[in-house]
């Protein structure tokens, strides 16, 4: 029997290449969704081309090109939020929550409620509403697989381990694209430079999340979040080669490491055929050729998003939410050439002071409601927004 699998982002970058994956074997899989936003010919093309049941656009300006683009096809088209939500809760035993932002959190709740396999890449549901992913999982009987390939490489290291036994959870860093940079040079790095990975092909926002370290900042809180393991025994390695994903630390003083390309293929393709290993057509490493792996503390002068990690898990509640919505606002003006480099975590830092003081951000994991984490994520947009304009 072929597998029911939903894709949500396949237009984007981990969209596209689990859409690689599906493809070599079309037979093992029956498409229900595939959602995207801008890239209308993307998403119809791969919609008929995987004969998908129906074809969602997030913006509900392009519905009638996306009608266009499928017409005769008999594949369903949609547009909105909303209809994105609906796609992901109709049944499928597998689904891929790879929507960029914190758009991605109520679909990948709608398609866990199925009691499926969610695959998730989107790390900002969790950082933005852990508690409520996992316990939503958990009373639905759903599986949740990392897909982000520090998380995916933890996951691998701690098959068949207790979690009792575990000492410590390291995450590598490549250092993204101002690793070396002079400190001083920061502040002008322009936004073609921050869109260039050095080892990774990723989607431009999480690139630039690379250089600033938000990414990895993000990484942390989704550690803490999906495995349990304390803020403590979290740590950040900058590791130049990105080929060493993470490290597991156990109480014997053992590290169990998980070495792989920087092909996103690799961790995709592992929450797919879980719990099973089948072949993917990812490099062989040569070891001899790599020679050696690099390993450096990460600094916090250079990368101040790493430091607001820890005061955001600190917190705790929903301020998680906040640090999100404050980051992409950040990295939306940034974008647009509204901020410097460097001011990003500025933003971020301003808006997670002012939102420190408010109670109602405050709250336990235990009443976390998706209406709770919106009222949040909006209110830190809304600071954020006014504090890039003063
Ligand atoms: P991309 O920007 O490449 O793709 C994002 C996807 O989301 C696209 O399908 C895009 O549609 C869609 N989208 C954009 N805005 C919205 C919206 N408002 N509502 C619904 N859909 C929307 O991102 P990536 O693939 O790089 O990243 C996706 C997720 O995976 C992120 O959470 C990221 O952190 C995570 N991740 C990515 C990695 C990577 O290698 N790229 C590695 C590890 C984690 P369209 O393109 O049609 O506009
Ligand atoms: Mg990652």
């Amino acid at each position: 029997m072929p597998r029911k699998i939903s894709i949500l982002g396949a237009t984007g970058s981990i969209g596209q290449n689990t859409i690689d994956l599906i493809r070599r074997a079309p037979d093992a899989y029956d498409v229900v969704a595939l959602t995207g936003a801008s890239n209308i010919a993307q998403l119809a093309t791969d919609a008929k081309a995987l004969n998908a049941e129906v074809a969602v656009t997030a913006r509900e300006d392009l519905l009638d090109d996306l009608r266009d683009a499928l017409s005769g096809s008999g594949i369903e088209a949609a547009a909105g939020a909303e209809a994105i939500t609906e796609a992901a809760s109709r049944p499928a035993d597998w689904t891929m929550s790879a929507i960029i932002g914190a758009a991605g959190l109520a679909p990948g709740l709608a398609a866990l409620r199925q009691g499926g396999t969610l695959a998730l890449a989107n790390k900002e549901s969790l950082v933005c509403a852990g508690a409520l992913i996992m316990g939503e999982a958990e009373r639905h009987g759903a599986t949740i697989l990392p897909v982000d390939s520090e998380h995916s490489a933890v996951f691998q290291a701690l098959v068949g381990e207790d979690m009792a036994a575990v000492e410590r959870v390291i995450i590598t860093a490549s250092g993204g694209a101002f690793r070396d940079w002079p400190l001083e040079d920061l502040h002008n790095a322009t936004l073609d430079q921050a869109s260039n990975h050095p080892n990774w092909d990723m989607g431009q926002r999480i690139t630039i999340d690379s250089a600033s370290m938000f990414n990895k900042a993000m990484e942390v809180i989704e550690t803490r979040e999906f495995f349990g393991v304390s803020p403590e025994a979290i740590e950040v390695l900058v590791h130049p080669q990105s080929m060493i994903h993470a490290l597991v630390g156990f109480c014997d003083g053992g590290l169990m490491a998980h070495v792989g390309p920087p092909d996103m293929r690799h961790a995709i393709g592992y929450a797919l055929h879980h719990p099973q290993r089948a072949p993917l057509p990812v490099e062989r490493l040569d070891l001899t050729k790599i020679g050696r792996f690099d390993f450096t503390a990460p600094d916090d002068a250079r990368w101040p998003a790493l430091r607001l990690a820890r005061e955001v898990m600190a917190a705790g509640g929903l301020m998680g939410a906040v640090f999100n919505a404050a980051k992409e606002v950040a990295l939306d003006g940034f974008i647009a050439g509204q901020l410097r480099f460097t001011q990003m975590a500025e933003i971020v830092e301003e808006v997670l002071d002012a939102r420190a003081s408010d109670a109602s951000l405050g709250r336990g994991s235990d009443d976390m409601t998706l209406d709770l984490v919106g009222k949040a994520d909006h209110l830190a947009r809304k600071a954020a927004k006014a504090a890039i304009l003063k």
